[in-house]
């Protein structure tokens, strides 16, 4: 064992309170990271690893940061999903007797994280807990970075996962380990955490809130004596903070409790199948419908708005004030133009706010802080010219904040440096101690002089000089010959050749000070900075208010602008239950598109007679495209946005399910087929009639047979489901499934457009009614590059599939299959007709007549004659190229 030091002792005793967390240990102008941590973080930081100690028998491992660039580190270290301990030395070490005192100031968590450097503008953070009874869940969450804290109780497993996937937690609470594999099993990439119960405790969480809020009841939020569970989940996220040094978060003033209902449902499946927030082939925002639509200029507006986009309104007249909203911004274009100016230029207030309650904005962030409330007033004076009743309660609510910005303004200097410590914080005039200390330290020379003048004029010596060396420190210094002339009070300290020097006890006091100005100062001005920012701290929550208000101008003036932009119409909301779209186009592809080039699509649905649309068509032919397009139109409507259509009636949907593509969840061992009959399983047990059901080509992860008879089972369900049915867009490529709108009322066949041109196809990409029979799949494998002599032989069995059709696919089998190549004297040669015409006997052969229709058979024999022909060209060119 090596002799424990006192220091270390120290460190054991702290990183024993934070056992889970990598302690960050400050010594001097490093943080230190021993043991396990340093091996962990040197590995992740990819830094030396270094040991304390060397010469003794076990060297404890260890590895530092330099603490001005901590937080890069921290990022990082939180980014792997650590938990991160900061230990800072509490007092002055130059005071200290014995062991500077340290102890855990921040502990940084993923769902902790208050940094600018460590979090993305434009997206929240949220730290999220869930209390659960039985198959109830209470879930509240927040934004810690900004001050948003929601509460929502749910019933089961399924509705807590939904609210879980919008809300996309980067940290999550839970009470016990079965919790964690509950939640787990449903939700990746998310840290969860789980708490010591009693930071569950119904009484211990009300009590907190209480406390926290400065409340009497939770009744003044909306939280009743019948939400337990909505408060034992808020009461622990208060709990968290608390152990985790945020209990000073004055800027969380509010919790807002909302139901499941409020807000149109989505899953995380459907956010991902229909691109919503991010493309789900890169992951990257690019390519999403937030791409398309956040035009916003600051980072609460982006914020907020996608804030919008996860959460859908289902209130008809919530949505027709925001298409107020937008309307009048998009006619006004002056004025959207010269707010969008000033918010082009506002920093993040409300991340700002954040620090500034915590007690870690730096002197940067104040002075953000105040150019920003700067802008207030000319923003308020663009909104007195909007005149929607939005805009009116906007106005009457408005608060400039003037004496905030006036006050940072007459504290702080207009562009302080990033951190305390080196001075030139605090604007000169507002404290005469600081000034009198930064002059000393920063202008003894000044000082000097005024002296020397000062004196010379006392004593009458013009020669007389005041100076200052290392040894002797300040002293005045008069030649021999006016040593007559010296005042009593100047006492004598070294005699030279030709002068003598001397000290006064203002220059003593001079010296003295000057020796501890520096310190002094930045003392002083610590002082200062915190008391400006602790006053400041005051009034967060009306910096909040206003920056959310600002937050709503951004992402109301972002959705006007997109909409003008891109040539959006305002779509009419209503409790129909109609979906009428006319010239609706997909507001993603239409912008990978050139100008003009997307093809607009009307598409109507109803409780009537088009509940359920069966859209056939080839391959390419644009389906897809037209089934997401109608879902994001409907998302987008019901956030207030406008939409790409000429014009629009969207009655009101309450959840949009899709079953889109096909991916396994190895991870969950479940294979491409069960996650589509999972998919749809909930898709049939969840919808109402008020749902939107997107259904991408179900069935087809399974043999043929056995697809489309659950494919056509699904949709029989769907027409019937709740005795009215539910709003469905079908893409199938089951051509057999048209046959159903024969049967059933409420469901109609439509195709997507593709016309045969010679040998090819063209695609018009236009929604027509009526089915289709043909895929063209081989014309789209064609253009997708697989080999000539392939596609070729897709072809023959095509051909010959279809001549019997009747008979299951199995028949594949039976088709002669080509000779593998061989390798002649001559080079390779491809033989076109393996069996020389074999094919064609076999092909005949394999006909089942007594059960061809006349029809069938003359079709069979039309494909005889095709490839027979196409066989000939095939070896015309052969002979040729021989
Ligand atoms: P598959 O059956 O192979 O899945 P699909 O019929 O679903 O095909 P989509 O994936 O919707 O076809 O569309 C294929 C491509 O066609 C799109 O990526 C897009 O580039 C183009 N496309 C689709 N719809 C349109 C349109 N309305 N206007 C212009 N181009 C379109």
């Amino acid at each position: 064992m090596n002799k424990i030091t006192p220091m270390m002792q120290q460190y054991l005793e702290i990183k024993a309170q934070h056992p889970e967390a990598l302690l960050l240990y400050r010594m001097g102008d490093f943080y230190e990271l021993f043991f396990d941590d340093a091996v962990t973080a040197s590995r992740l930081l990819d830094i030396a690893l270094t040991s304390r100690d060397k010469n003794a028998e076990n060297p404890v491992p260890m590895c530092g940061v330099p603490y001005h660039a901590a937080e890069s580190y921290i990022a990082r270290l939180v980014q792997a999903g650590h938990k991160v301990a900061v230990c800072d030395q509490v007092e002055d070490p130059k005071k200290a007797r014995g062991l500077v005192k340290r102890q855990v100031t921040r502990v940084i968590t993923p769902g902790l994280v208050l940094e600018s450097h460590n979090l993305s503008a434009k997206d929240p953070n949220y730290l999220a807990a869930v209390a659960r009874r039985g198959d109830r869940c209470g879930l509240a969450y927040v934004d810690v970075s900004t001050g948003d804290f929601q509460v929502v109780e749910v019933e089961g497993r399924e509705a807590l996962l939904r609210e879980l996937s919008r809300v996309s937690p980067k940290e999550i609470l839970v009470a016990d380990e079965q919790e964690t594999s509950w939640i787990s099993q449903g939700i990746t990439g998310v840290a969860v955490t789980v708490m010591d119960e009693s930071a569950f405790d119904l009484a211990r969480c009300r009590e907190r809130l209480l406390e926290h809020f400065r409340v009497y009841s939770l009744e003044s939020f909306g939280i009743g004596d019948n939400n337990p569970l909505i408060v034992r989940a808020a009461g622990a996220i208060l709990d968290y903070l608390r152990t985790n040094c945020l209990d000073a978060c004055a800027h969380l003033r509010k919790i807002t409790p909302y139901q499941p209902g409020d807000y149109m449902a989505l899953d995380e499946a459907t956010l991902r199948n229909l691109d919503v927030l991010q493309a789900a082939s890169t992951q990257n925002r690019k390519g999403s419908l937030l791409h398309v639509l956040d035009e916003t200029l600051t980072p609460m507006g982006a914020r907020l708005l996608q804030k919008w986009i996860r959460y859908p309104l289902v209130d008809v007249s919530a949505i027709v004030q925001r298409q107020d909203a937008v309307a009048e911004l998009m006619d006004k274009g002056s004025i959207r133009a010269q707010l969008r100016e000033v918010f082009e230029k506002m920093a993040d207030m409300e991340r700002i706010v954040a620090r500034v309650s915590v007690g870690t904005a730096g002197p940067r962030d104040l002075a953000a802080l105040r150019r920003s409330l700067e802008m207030l007033p000319a923003v308020r004076e663009h909104l007195g010219q909007l005149s929607c009743a939005f805009f009116s309660a906007l106005a009457l609510d408005w608060d400039s904040l003037e004496e905030v910005a006036q006050h940072i303004a007459e504290t702080l200097v207009d562009d302080p440096p990033h951190t305390l410590g080196s001075g030139g914080v605090i604007r000169h005039g507002v404290d005469a101690t600081l000034d009198h200390y930064t002059r000393l330290a920063l202008d003894a020379k000044g000082w000097m002089a005024e002296y020397e003048v000062k004196e010379r004029a006392r004593t009458g010596i013009s020669s007389l000089k005041v100076r200052y060396n290392k040894v002797f420190g300040y002293f005045i210094e008069i030649s021999k010959a006016n040593l007559a002339l010296v005042p009593d009070d100047y006492m004598r300290r070294q005699t030279l050749v030709n002068a003598e020097r001397f000290i006064t006890e203002e220059l003593k006091n001079f010296e003295d000070q000057v020796l501890h100005a520096d310190e002094k100062r930045r003392e002083l001005e610590e002082q200062l900075y915190e008391a400006l920012r602790a006053w400041v701290a005051q009034h967060a929550e009306r910096i909040l208010k206003t920056a959310r208000h600002i937050a709503h101008l951004d992402a109301l003036a972002s959705l006007a602008e997109t909409a003008s932009r891109w040539g959006y119409c305002r779509p009419m909301v209503d409790d129909s239950g109609v979906i009428d779209i006319r010239e609706g186009r997909h507001p993603v592809v239409e912008r990978f598109l050139a100008d003009g080039a997307f093809v607009p699509n009307d598409v109507h649905l109803d409780s009537q007679d088009h509940q359920i649309l069966v859209i056939t068509g080839p391959n390419m032919a644009g389906k897809s495209t037209i089934l997401r397009q109608t879902a994001l139109l409907v998302l987008m409507a019901q956030t207030g946005s406008f939409i790409p259509a000429a014009e629009a009636r969207i009655g009101i949907v309450d959840r949009i399910f899709t079953r889109v593509g096909a991916s396994d969840d190895l991870a969950r061992g479940r294979s491409t087929f069960m996650v589509e009959m999972q998919e749809t399983a909930n898709i049939l047990h969840q919808a109402t009639p008020r749902s939107l059901i997107i259904l991408d080509e179900i069935g087809r992860g399974t043999s043929t047979f056995d697809g489309m008879s659950l494919a056509w089972a699904v949709a029989e369900y769907l027409h019937d489901l709740h005795g009215v049915g539910v709003k469905t867009l079908f893409a199938t490529h089951y051509h057999e499934l048209t046959e159903l709108a024969e049967r059933l009322p409420r469901i109609k066949n439509y195709n997507v457009a593709v016309k045969e041109f010679e040998s090819d196809i063209v695609f018009f990409h236009r929604l027509l009614s009526g089915g289709t029979n043909k895929s063209y799949g081989i014309h789209v494998a064609r253009l997708a590059g697989l080999p000539k002599d392939l596609i070729v032989r897709a072809q023959e069995i095509l051909s010959q599939l279809e001549a019997g059709s009747h008979r299951p696919p199995e028949r594949l089998k039976d088709v002669p299959r080509p000779v593998p190549r061989r390798k002649s004297r001559a080079g390779f040669q491809m033989s076109l007709f393996p069996q020389g015409e074999t094919w064609l006997r076999d092909a005949i052969m394999g006909l089942d007549l007594d059960r061809m229709t006349p029809l069938a058979a003359l079709k069979t024999l039309y494909g005889l004659q095709e490839q027979i022909k196409g066989r000939r060209t095939a070896e015309g060119l052969k002979n040729k190229e021989t």
